[in-house]
């Protein structure tokens, strides 16, 4: 019988789930339960390439779990005859303390409530998804997998701000990093697609989808990350900002009678993409710009230097560049981000393969010249699959 981990992502309104076999990374079933709380609910359960979708409304997580296992009660596959060994939870925000997995115990669960004020949106639909699905599956082992672990032991002068250190230390204020699931995933699978040691390489990761953040990493441990104490800093995303002098707070503060609230969602919310363009997709950015539309075109500009910035400054960070890959909705759909934000980086021993490069990929695959220095991939990424490994690498 084969062995089974149930990886389940639970945020704010939703459940995402997949069943997979850790060994070989396939998914078995997957799901989501969305809108938790409203008047409908959606409820999405694939296995063995049917879709089963109801409307219906899920009052709380714990109501839309008990579904989830009903379903997989219903339209299979039986939980049980699956070989279910465990379940492994995405948690965001472990804070410097957890470099790993962490099997879930009630300790576990007082940290991941005690790190609340570090993640206010993520960390509390986390551990009510752990606590619901503990309760409906006692019998296996509950395994928490956190966001930052990777990024957890970044050198100092990479974590830390330049602030004063007593009121740092007094409020956890450092960089946490976020995606570090990915980050991990996509650097350790492109060493393997260059068929060389991972101890061997430097490597940027640019984790592009809604969220975006970029990752050094040398000889297999990251180095530098982009998003900091929170995912709004460092690249520009769908609807944030990424960097920005935080006097602009200040001045919407005090000249233009912005609350702190207010700010901060125009900052989470409002910015990024979508503030320039008035798109946070990137796809409807680019019908934007084929349109001729010059604030679509500015957003796609100010995007990719951004990238490019960090590409050169990690380059420094870890003095050379091996290996370059690119991950997520955009990173492994989108040519033209990749082309616009290597551009002018040939200096770096990057050089991209305008054939290679075109279209969408689902596998990993080289995007650079033969003779390019820097390899440059496509690795889309399987944090699910990552989660999955990690459970079981505690077990
Ligand atoms: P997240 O998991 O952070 O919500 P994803 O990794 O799914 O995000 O990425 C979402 C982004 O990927 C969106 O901006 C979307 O426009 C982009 N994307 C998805 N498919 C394509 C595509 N074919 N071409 C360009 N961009 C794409």
């Amino acid at each position: 019988m084969s062995t089974t981990v149930l990886v389940i992502n639970s945020g704010s309104s939703s459940i995402k789930y997949q069943l997979i076999e850790p060994e070989e990374g396939v998914v078995v079933a997957s799901g989501l339960v969305e809108r938790i709380g409203e008047a409908a609910g959606l409820l999405r359960h694939t296995f063995e390439g049917v879709d089963t979708r109801l409307t219906e409304p899920v009052a709380d997580h714990g109501a839309g779990l008990r579904r989830v296992l009903e379903l997989f009660a219903e339209v299979g596959p039986d939980l049980g005859a699956a070989g279910i060994v465990a379940v492994g939870h995405r948690v965001v925000q472990g804070g410097a303390r957890y470099s790993g997995p962490a099997l879930v115990d009630e300790k576990v669960l007082a940290d991941i409530e005690e790190l609340i004020p570090l993640a206010p949106l993520h960390n509390p639909p986390n551990l009510r998804g752990i606590q619901v699905a503990r309760e409906l599956l006692p019998d296996v082992p509950h395994v928490a997998v956190f966001d930052t672990a990777f990024f957890s032991d970044l050198p100092d002068a990479a974590a830390t701000y330049a602030l004063d250190r007593e009121v740092a230390k007094r409020y956890r204020v450092r960089r946490y990093g976020a995606h570090g699931t990915s980050h991990q995933y996509v650097s350790r699978t492109a060493a393997t697609v260059v068929g060389r040691p991972l101890e061997e390489l430097r490597q940027v990761v640019l984790h592009l989808g809604n969220g975006a953040s970029a990752s050094a990493v040398v000889g297999g441990r990251a180095v530098d990350t982009s998003m900091g104490m929170t995912p709004l800093e460092g690249l520009v995303m769908g609807t944030r900002t990424g960097d920005i002098d935080p006097a602009v707070i200040f001045h919407l503060s005090r000249n233009a009678g912005f609350t702190i609230d207010e700010i901060d969602d125009l900052f989470n919310r409002r910015s990024g993409l979508k503030g320039l363009s008035g798109q946070n997709d990137m796809r409807e950015v680019h019908a934007l710009v084929a349109d001729g539309d010059a604030g679509a075109r500015l957003a796609l500009d100010v995007y990719a230097h951004r990238l490019r910035k960090y590409v050169g400054a990690y380059a420094a960070v870890m003095g050379g560049l091996d290996v370059l890959s690119f991950t997520a909705g955009i990173g492994e759909n989108d040519d033209i981000v990749r082309a616009e934000a290597l551009r002018g980086l040939e200096f770096l021993g990057i050089e991209l393969d305008a054939a290679r490069n075109t279209g969408r990929l689902s596998e990993p695959k080289v995007v650079s010249t033969d003779g390019s220095r820097v390899t440059v991939l496509v690795v889309p990424t399987k944090e699910e699959q990552e989660i999955a490994r990690q459970t079981v690498s505690l077990l």
